[in-house]
């Protein structure tokens, strides 16, 4: 399959994890340099239609899309370079690449496969990642008897004085998650891993530990340590009992989701074929 198939091929996937990522990952994906560092491609993945310049605009599909209320479209500029990479995320994002199976002869496989691009298919899209995050995160969010309040969050704020966690600038504060929610980091929905962070920040960090995040900037990274000690929060990260279950947690709701995605499929395969029966 060419490279630029594969990509139109999981656009909505992408577009998709965006509407339920914890982090505005619709900004990488619309910003330029991120797009270069994540596919090697010379443009950015997708551009709202107000941005794009009329002699650009052959860069583009023509296809719109909408996500996160943004009237997008995607680049057309893909290299063979970018394959990849390219698989690279779309992984990363619990998207699947099964839509390569369509290159197979094994036609048994094809027809059970949910996630063909397939006219006759009810399920638009594989949100099967999305829901295998959905889970770990419901499940990481709801550890511990406590809740994360509204006056909670009024606490934290206070303790960062109303500035970003990350860049200490005095900004609109986003809840932003120290250590992120994922089956990997093993962040928790709880007092401590809260903290505030400006919009950019909140955006380039995306699914970094705030270790990662902020590499040199050892002052911010002691604060946020600080911060979480003194409410007690004791990450999970190195828990290996908690990893492996929560990846068995994973690998269970992808097998769930594609079952029923697959059954209901079939099940409307069936009846358009029976709906196009000559009687007119
Ligand atoms: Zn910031």
């Amino acid at each position: 399959m060419k490279i630029g198939e594969l990509v139109k091929q999981h656009i909505k996937d992408i577009f998709s994890n965006c509407e339920i990522a914890e982090h505005d990952e619709i900004y990488h994906l619309l910003d330029y340099k991120d797009s270069k560092n994540m596919f090697g491609v010379n443009y950015p993945f997708c551009t709202e239609l107000e941005n794009i310049e009329q002699s650009e605009s052959k860069r583009y599909w023509t296809e719109i899309y909408i996500v996160r209320s943004k009237r997008v479209r995607v680049t057309s500029q893909w290299f063979e370079k970018s394959r990849e990479s390219f698989l690279k995320y779309i992984e990363s994002k619990g998207i699947s690449v099964e839509n390569n199976l369509e290159n197979s002869t094994n036609n048994e496989h094809k027809a059970l496969s949910p996630f063909k691009n397939n006219s006759n298919s009810r399920y638009r899209g594989a949100a099967i990642g999305n829901s295998q995050n959905l889970f770990i995160r419901n499940i990481l969010s709801n550890l511990g008897q406590e809740s994360f309040t509204e006056n909670d969050w009024n606490l934290t704020k206070d303790y960062f004085l109303y500035k970003c966690a990350y860049c200490a600038l005095e900004a609109e504060l986003l809840i932003e998650h120290a250590i992120p929610i994922n089956k990997e980091k093993l962040g928790e929905h709880k007092l401590g891993n809260v903290v505030p962070s400006c919009k950019t920040c909140n955006s380039r960090k995306a699914g970094k530990d705030f270790r990662e995040f902020l590499g040199d900037d050892t002052a911010a990274i002691e604060k946020i340590e600080q911060y979480m000690d003194s409410r007690n929060y004791v990450p999970l990260e190195d828990n290996e009992q908690i990893k492996m279950i929560l990846n068995m947690a994973y690998k269970e709701v992808g097998f769930l989701a594609e079952r029923y995605v697959t059954i209901i499929n079939e099940l409307f395969s069936h009846s358009i074929n029976n709906y196009k029966q000559p009687n007119e």
